[in-house]
């Protein structure tokens, strides 16, 4: 297990957004917590929602006076080749599962629960693969609350594997989902329901006047789109179901419209997703003879954060999606979203409201809402502020603080 450096995170910049009870309700819940220790668990620092969530909750809830601790597992690499086919089998993915496979998700878990060295009162497991710590943690430390955070939409997930999950936690007191319909996955009568939420200070959401002008990747003549044409941006990692081949049939069918639109396909490569380089080739043969197509990997935050305010629209088109902190992301910047109609995305997404939604399959149809977007300024606009304002009144971190806070201190408490 190796432990997470966070950056310092002030609540006190929230200043002029929170309101009085919010404020309130965090400060008790911090004050039920004085004296507990508290440890997430996940399996990387970098790329991907649970890790951008958790650099910016940890900091935040030690800024509270909270007691907390953020470990990734150390792993080898078939881990995660096991640990990517559970989060595709959850995701409605059949395959199987082997004896094999079992066999290093059991022994990998144990090890890394064995090499905990300190004593909590709560460990938060985030996803599928830390989940198999929990016997161990258990038999280790009766008296800790454990608790698993699962981001992952359940709703159709393959038997096998959601059998398999559900073998793990019986050690598990409380477990905690994104939206009601992935609970009825779950035979835990209590499991809560969390919304992910943006920390609106990082250099991935502030606005880029208010960053150092000097930071690198803030100047736009660093991409190569021009930012005079039309712009679509999908941010996410290159992976199946967040479908970028997808997103480039959409934009063939914009172009014919539209015909000097652009497009951006951002994504990282996290150490826990060994799928992503494949999917990445797929997509680069895919569009290499296309010079207004751009595939940008391993940007800084900044050039996140410029992209999705450059873009005139921002493209969700994922088949199965968690809940997809990159359409908040792209709403606070008042960029209006065209999304699928899966997962955590109809969650933000309002139609006519911030975006549009369309069924996750259906290309002619976002094709058809990204040109009625590109087309009519004042809609964009209207839409693109209907955005912040959703994301300002459900989608920043002090709400996801404070609901976390209270998990904490009830499940402690018990
Ligand atoms: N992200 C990033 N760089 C990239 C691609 C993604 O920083 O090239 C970030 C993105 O801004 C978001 C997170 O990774 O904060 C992805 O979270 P999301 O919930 O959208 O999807 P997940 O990867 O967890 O399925």
């Amino acid at each position: 297990m190796l432990s997470v450096e966070t950056t310092d995170r002030r609540l006190s910049a929230y200043d002029d957004i929170l309101d009085s009870e919010r404020r309130t309700g965090i400060r008790d819940r911090a004050d039920r917590l004085e004296g507990e220790r508290i440890a997430h668990v996940n399996t990387t620092a970098d790329g991907g929602g649970v890790a951008e969530i958790l650099h910016a909750l940890v900091p935040l809830s030690r800024d509270v006076g909270v007691d907390v601790d953020w470990y990734v597992m150390d792993a080898p690499d078939e881990f995660y080749d096991v640990t990517k086919a559970i989060h595709n089998g959850l995701q409605g993915h059949h395959t199987s599962l082997t004896d094999e496979m079992r066999d290093t998700y059991r022994r990998v878990t144990r090890e890394n629960a064995t090499a905990l060295e300190e004593r909590y009162d709560a460990i938060v497991l985030h996803d599928p693969q830390s989940l198999g710590m929990a016997p161990t943690l258990a038999d280790r430390y009766p008296d800790a609350s454990l608790l698993w955070r699962c981001h992952i939409d359940l709703t159709t997930a393959a038997d096998t594997y959601l059998e398999f999950v559900r073998s793990w936690l019986e050690p598990i007191d409380r477990t905690i989902v994104s939206h009601p319909a992935y609970a009825e996955a779950l035979p835990n009568e209590e499991t809560a329901i969390v919304h992910p939420a943006i920390d609106p200070f990082t250099e991935k959401n502030r606005s880029i006047e208010e960053l150092p002008a000097d930071l690198e990747g803030s100047d736009p003549s660093e991409y190569p789109f021009d930012t005079d044409r039309p712009l679509l941006v999908q941010v996410s990692r290159f992976d199946p179901w967040k479908d970028p081949l997808g997103v480039v049939e959409a934009y063939r069918d914009v172009r014919e419209t539209v015909p000097d639109a652009q497009l951006v396909l951002a994504g990282g490569m996290p150490d826990d997703d060994p799928e992503g380089i494949e999917i990445y080739r797929e997509v680069a043969a895919e569009t290499e003879t296309d010079d207004d197509v751009h595939l940008l990997t391993d940007l800084p935050d900044v050039g996140i954060n410029l992209l999705q305010r450059s873009a005139d629209v921002g493209v969700q088109k994922s088949l199965r999606e968690g809940f997809a902190l990159t359409v908040s992301e792209t709403l606070w910047k008042e960029t209006p979203v065209v999304g699928a109609n899966v997962g955590g995305i109809p969650l933000q997404v309002e139609d006519g409201e911030n975006g549009y939604l369309v069924e996750p399959e259906d290309v002619d149809a976002t094709a058809d809402q990204i040109v009625r977007l590109l087309e009519d300024d004042e809609l964009r606009e209207r839409l693109g502020e209907g955005g912040r304002e959703t994301v300002r009144e459900r989608f920043l971190l002090p709400r996801l603080l404070e609901e976390y806070l209270s998990l904490l201190a009830s499940e402690i408490g018990r």
